[in-house]
């Protein structure tokens, strides 16, 4: 049987810290101590400068509250993936 899971991918540089998505989120999106936030248990990616490119978490269900805090972000820092047995099938926000 297939596995689906979901990828929330936050591209923090473009992030402005405008922390919709925490006040909307808190289980998710924490704040950080430069005015932006950060996944709570998320794997981060590094840029050649050592700075963080983006981060993401997979889970094995997509809470409303997910979605919500992704549509809040006003610069579309946050998006979202669905897949199937580990490879990305489908960008579900935003769409594109
Ligand atoms: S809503 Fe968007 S811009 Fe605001 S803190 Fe969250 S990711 Fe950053």
């Amino acid at each position: 049987m297939s596995q689906v899971q979901y990828k929330i991918l936050f591209k923090r540089p473009m992030c402005i810290g405008a922390l919709a998505c925490s006040a909307i989120d808190p289980q998710i999106w924490e704040e950080t101590p430069d005015g932006k936030v950060s996944i709570i248990g998320g794997q981060k990616v590094y840029d050649e400068n050592g700075e963080i490119k983006e981060e993401f978490i997979i889970l094995d269900e997509l809470a409303d509250a997910r979605m919500d805090g992704a549509m809040s972000c006003p610069v579309l820092a946050i998006e979202i993936y669905k897949l199937i047995d580990g490879e990305v099938t489908e960008k579900l926000y935003p769409k594109e």
